[in-house]
Formats: structure tokens, sequence, C-alpha cells
């Protein structure tokens, strides 16, 4: 089997297992992974629980449609990490329930919207900036992910959802759900006094775990 091929069944498996565990409801949600010369993204207007290897839309480096059905119109998102993050090969966005929730959020800190809860948020997150709402499609948007996605792995879209970059494939959905249950833990807590980590434990996994 071809690497390429390989990757079209990851993103097949990934996406089935999301969505059968309720993360991406409907036709929402896009999967990509970067290739050498550009990318393979989940279709428009497609369910990821049923997507086909052979349909998955393959996109060069600029973000043109080459061979497989149209690509969601959100791979701009995926193209601008792409373009933020050289190490990056797999960027996945949802709009998960508890994550989508906290982007409605008015009280929010721009700069890091959700705060340190845990460990395993730190290292697989980080801090999580907050790009303000924008029209779906707007042109502006891509700028404004660009500008964050060199600093940051996840980035969260006001009114909208998570986009998480990784690594692999693996990696990004791992950290994609970790971004996901901690909004949920977020949830839970609210309204109780949290012990959050610190800034200096935070810093510390920073520095024992880099990015
Ligand atoms: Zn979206």
């Amino acid at each position: 089997m071809s690497a390429e091929a390989r990757l079209r069944d990851e993103i097949v498996l990934h996406g089935r297992s999301l969505y059968e565990r309720g993360l991406t409801p409907g036709s929402s949600g896009n999967i990509s992974v970067r290739l050498d010369d550009g990318m393979l993204a989940t279709p428009t207007d497609s369910c990821l629980g049923r997507l086909d290897p052979a349909r998955i839309s393959r996109l060069d480096a600029a973000g043109k449609h080459l061979s497989g059905a149209p690509p969601t119109k959100e791979a701009f998102l995926h193209l601008a990490m792409y373009r933020g993050r050289v190490e990056a090969r797999a960027v996945v966005h949802l709009h998960s329930t508890h994550a989508v929730a906290l982007s409605c959020l008015a009280d929010l800190d721009p700069a890091d919207a959700l705060p340190p809860i845990t460990a395993y948020y730190v290292m697989k997150i980080g801090r999580l900036p907050l790009v303000p709402y924008h029209r779906p499609g707007d042109g502006a948007l891509a700028e404004a992910v660009g500008a964050r996605a060199r600093d940051h792995r996840a980035i969260l879209l006001a009114n909208h959802g998570p986009v998480v970059s990784a690594r692999d494939l693996d990696s990004a959905v791992a950290a994609i759900e970790e971004l996901e249950e901690t909004a949920r833990l977020f949830f839970l807590l609210r309204g109780s006094v949290i012990r959050m980590l610190t800034e200096a434990q935070v810093r510390d996994l920073e520095q024992v775990f880099p990015s």
C-alpha cells in the first residue's frame, strides 16, 4: 500500500471514530493531512462517519483542487495552519459541543481561552488563542489563523470551534479530543472554586515537554 493510500485510510478511520463518539455531528468538521506537494482533505458537505478513501480531496500546496470530490469549504483554515507551522503534518477542525460552547463565552481571555486545568491539556494543547468571529468563508479568517499558528498548535474560533495541528494525524486527533474533554471539565467545574495549575507549573511543563 502506498503512503498516500495509508493516509487516506487513516483519515477514514479517524473520521468514523470521531463521528461515532458524537464529536463531529452532521456534516460538520474536517480533517487534512499534509503531503510533500500539497494536502489531502475531507470533501465538502461530507459526514466524517461515512468517508470514502477514493473521494478524499487532493489539493496542491496553494490549495488548488486537483482530484477527488471538491474539498471542504474550510480548507483555507488548514492551509493557514500549515503555512504558520512548518512541522505540522495534520490538522483537525471540529464543531464538538463543549469546545464550541466555550468559544461562545463572552468573557474569554483572547490570548488563552481555556485555563490550565490539567497537565495533559497543557502538554497536548498549550495556550489556546481565540480568533474573533468571522463569517464562514471570510478570507480575513485565514489571515487571523495564520498569524496565531506560528506560536500555537491549536486555535479557537469564536462562536465556531477549535482547529488543532500536530506532527501526524493520530496526535492531532488525540490533541483535539483532549481539548474537547478539557472544555467539558471546565463547564463541569464552572461555579466551583478551581485549583488551576499555577504559571510556574505551566512553565515547568512547557520546558519538560516542549511542543
Ligand atoms: Zn467549522
